[in-house]
């Protein structure tokens, strides 16, 4: 990269976190990145990865607000040595609800209004610090466009049918009460990555992606354009995941507070972060915690493993289904790279359907590893794809700009 090479900034604000990565513009090129953990606290931490390889540059102190975190990691970039401010082309920001919109923006007065009035109420947790990370970029970065990248935008695709609750339909139109579904640019990295290694047109294409983190969420995917997603009003929708709960009666959940007289806060925290994983086993939300105890004969643990794996068999089936067929399935994030056991679990008996494990490549799949886990012999294929959403939104922006 030449020293005046243009460089797109991209930024992930949680409540108390700020993750960061620069691309360099038009290539794949990761530069740099870190993270900024408990803004808001006397004893944040700052970890910047450091331009000239492996250095860590690991320090603590206060950080007040999101604005002094994006200054903290401006000084970082821009010290001696680093880049310089002209550099900057775009700020790509990772925003979790876009209500309406089906594609990137950029940012303007209309967009932050919008952002503002509708998509603070249907994302409450993290739309406001995502605006934040917007407003400190635009303050710190005076005339570098802000371009806005929605978790939901790839999920505008789903017709109506598969969007709308089955509910009195005046919730539809007075509280925007459907299926947004999230992950989006996740399950759109993927599908772009399959296609490659499917060595076919996307458009071309059927997938079912399988984005397996600390929250999970599946997607149908025809042709590059997603047509169902698990998630659905908010987050808590679809498979089981760490602390979500996923699919759930709701006459249980009205039955369970009534039963004790909980308040709609009470029951938010546990459906969000005393169920799943940690719910069913009383152990943990991290999958590894539980394979071990599962291992060690913790019945609980078990049953919470094959109640994860089982949920997840059931999309990938109904998904094919609503695609009739078809060429890949994806496993991605934390626990879809990383755990053969689950992959293992969930695609065990399905030959009649097309799909066969290679268990030797699925063993060796880990770490950040890519490639194909079906055996030479399935139609289906199945890959184990790295997801890289700064990535994709680091792409996304620079179209844009
Ligand atoms: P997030 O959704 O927070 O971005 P990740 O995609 O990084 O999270 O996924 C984190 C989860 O991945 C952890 O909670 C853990 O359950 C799971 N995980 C990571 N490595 C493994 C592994 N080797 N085996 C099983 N699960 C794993």
């Amino acid at each position: 990269m030449t020293a005046n090479a243009l460089i797109n900034l991209i930024l992930n604000c949680g409540s108390s976190s700020l993750k960061y990565k620069v691309f360099e513009s038009g290539t794949e090129n990761c530069l740099t990145s870190g993270i900024i953990e408990r803004i808001g606290a006397p004893d944040a931490v700052i970890t910047h990865n450091a331009l000239n390889g492996n250095a860590v540059d690991r320090t603590s102190g206060e950080v007040k607000n999101h604005s002094a975190a994006i200054s903290a990691v401006l000084a970082r970039l821009l010290g001696k040595g680093g880049f310089k401010k002209r550099q900057i082309k775009t700020v790509g920001h990772r925003v979790v609800h876009g209500g309406k919109y089906s594609a990137p923006m950029v940012v303007d007065d209309e967009v932050k209004n919008y952002l503002k009035e509708v998509t603070f109420e249907l994302a409450p947790l993290h739309n406001p610090f995502n605006f934040e990370g917007i407003v400190a970029a635009e303050k710190n970065l005076p005339g570098v466009p802000n371009v806005a990248v929605f978790d939901t935008a790839f999920h505008q695709t789903i017709p109506d049918f598969a969007y709308m609750y089955a509910l009195p339909y005046r919730y539809y139109t007075k509280y925007l009460v459907r299926k947004y579904g999230f992950h989006g640019t996740s399950h759109q990295c993927v599908a772009l990555r399959a296609a490659k290694m499917l060595k076919k047109p996307l458009s071309k294409t059927k997938l079912v992606t399988c984005h397996l983190g600390n929250g999970a969420s599946l997607a149908a995917v025809r042709g590059g354009k997603c047509e169902d997603t698990s998630m659905g009003y908010t987050p808590l929708e679809g498979v089981m995941m760490g602390t979500r709960c996923g699919d759930v009666d709701p006459a249980a959940v009205l039955h369970i507070m009534m039963s004790e007289e909980l308040s709609m806060h009470d029951m938010d925290t546990i459906l969000n972060k005393q169920s799943g994983l940690l719910g069913v086993s009383g152990i943990s939300n991290d999958l590894r915690d539980i394979i071990k105890a599962a291992e060690d004969g913790n019945e609980r643990a078990a049953l919470a493993f094959t109640m994860y794996c089982y949920r997840i068999k059931k999309y990938i089936g109904s998904y094919i289904t609503l695609l009739n067929g078809a060429d890949a399935i994806v496993f991605t994030a934390g626990v879809g790279e990383n755990s053969p056991a689950v992959r293992a679990e969930v695609l065990k008996n399905l030959e009649n359907i097309g799909i066969i494990t290679d268990p030797v490549l699925n063993r060796a799949m880990v770490s950040g590893r890519e490639g194909k886990i079906s055996a030479a012999s399935s139609p289906v294929k199945v890959f184990v794809i790295a997801t890289d959403e700064e990535l994709m939104i680091s792409r996304l922006a620079d179209k844009m700009t």
